[in-house]
């Protein structure tokens, strides 16, 4: 094989290269990996499975001689379905395999999960993703007690070949009352900025081009290495870095975004103004009582300037029936998601979380009530998102193909460049003036209707 970059395989080369694949594929081992939870998870997943390249991932859990589950822990409905995963694996298993837990669940529940899951052959929790070969190899559980955060791993990216998360720190100095999350995942540890930008340069040699940044509060970012402006200081990094097209910040917490951040964002020509700011309740009360920092009037001041910048997209949660939340404070977020325009809203019932300070409040509100609250908030949460979608109705926009689309053969699946990928919806592409569409490439779209809760576009050119 000669060594310029360019070689191009003959038919017998490439035969022996398949061939010697198919032999790899056949002896190698197989691993199946699960990965829950959020997109900081998906990361850690993407570490193990690039410390496992001798392994062939497979697509079925029956053959597989390693199940690896990533586990999530962080409220009652994540725990119950980390859960549900485990035993339904184990049902699944082929003999002799092996059955891997790893992740927040099994970081939080240590003892008790080791105790009780004779179905599980190795625990591990949230310290050890780049050991995860060696767990395998000693078939030794390992908990080993700092969180681990990546620096210069070889990953391997999932579910896209444009688009991958990139993680900034780990952990959160926070103290949000009805969150678990610091205890098992401890302080905020950052990145230094230079491991950031080399792992983004190294993703955009391999293609990608398209990046969300991530982590427990990145609007903190940098400031347990003493950057008051820690992510400003990363934004402008990253725009020096050639080849890199599109990018978004996920996770700002409301007391630690300053004007100047949201500001640099909308200056940014590389990031889009894209806002992803869980402000979990408006109530000045709620919100002290949640320990988050900033009043009614300083959020509405952050998403107000956030909406008014072009083309701005916003991405925000709600925490639904935390302790001592009356029927007013309720009406009070119902009526302010009304009249504030959401791109995307997040929901979640509260969990009550064993180890946080909410679990000790009294006035705790009734189950019941709690599911009625959410499914009121629900239906105008809905009403939010369709009036986002239907105005992007008659534009041109830019999008990224992904692949066949959720709605079959007919489609091709895509989502508006600016879009973090899963989580802010579909774009169904059936007409094109373009002769071939590739995955992952980038395209001009005229967008005709809404069907469902997708958008149905016409390609009109290539872009990158
Ligand atoms: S910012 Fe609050 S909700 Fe988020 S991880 Fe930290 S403590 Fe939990």
């Amino acid at each position: 094989m000669s060594n310029n970059l360019n070689y191009k395989l003959d038919e017998e080369e490439l035969r022996i290269l398949e061939t010697n694949h198919e032999e790899f594929k056949k002896e190698s081992k197989k691993l199946y990996l699960v990965s829950l939870g959020c997109s900081k998870n998906l990361v850690d997943s993407e570490v193990m499975l690039g410390k496992l390249k001798d392994y062939t991932v497979v697509n079925e859990p029956k053959i597989a001689d390693v199940i690896i589950i990533n586990t999530c822990g962080f409220i009652g409905a994540a725990k119950e379905e980390s859960l549900e995963v485990i035993f339904s694996m184990h049902g699944m298993r082929k003999k002799d395999s092996l059955l891997v837990v790893a992740g927040c669940l099994t970081q939080r529940y240590k003892e008790e999960l080791q105790l009780e899951l004779k179905e599980v052959d190795l625990f591990t929790g949230t310290g050890d993703y780049d050991k995860i070969d060696e767990i395998i190899k000693t078939k030794k559980s390992r908990f080993t007690p700092t969180t681990y955060l990546l620096n210069d791993e070889n990953r391997v990216i999932t579910g896209s070949s444009s688009h991958a998360f990139l993680k900034l720190s780990e952990g959160c100095n926070q103290n949000c009352s009805f969150c678990a999350i610091p205890n098992f995942k401890g302080k905020l540890h950052s990145r230094t900025l230079e491991s950031v930008v080399k792992e983004v340069t190294n993703l955009v040699k391999k293609g990608f081009y398209d990046f969300s940044f991530i982590s427990q509060d990145s609007s903190s970012y940098g400031r347990d290495l003493g950057k008051k402006d820690g992510l400003i200081e990363l934004i402008k990094l990253v725009e020096k870095i050639e080849g890199i097209k599109s990018a978004r910040i996920l996770y700002l917490y409301p007391s630690t975004t300053s004007n100047k951040l949201i500001k640099t964002i909308i200056d940014s020509k590389l990031f889009h103004n894209y806002f992803d700011m869980p402000i979990q309740h408006i109530s000045d009360k709620m919100l002290k009582l949640m320990k988050r920092g900033a009043g009614k009037q300083r959020v509405i001041e952050q998403l107000t300037m956030m909406r008014n910048s072009k083309d701005s997209f916003l991405r925000t949660g709600f925490i639904i029936g935390h302790p001592q939340e009356s029927e007013n404070e309720f009406n009070e977020l119902l009526e302010f998601v009304k009249e504030f325009d959401f791109d995307r809203v997040s929901l979640f019932a509260y969990s009550d979380e064993e180890e946080t300070l909410a679990y000790n409040m009294c006035e705790k509100v009734d189950e019941n009530e709690i599911t009625k609250r959410v499914e009121l908030i629900e239906e105008v949460v809905k009403i939010q998102h369709r009036k986002s979608l239907n105005s992007e109705i008659g534009k041109t926009i830019q999008i990224v193909i992904e692949g066949e689309s959720s709605e079959g053969e007919f489609f091709m699946g895509a989502k508006k460049l600016s879009w973090t990928p899963e989580i802010d919806g579909e774009i169904l592409v059936n007409e094109s003036d373009v002769k071939v569409l590739e995955v992952g490439k980038s395209y001009e779209v005229k967008v005709k209707e809404l069907v469902g809760d997708k958008l149905l576009v016409t390609v009109t050119k290539t872009l990158f």
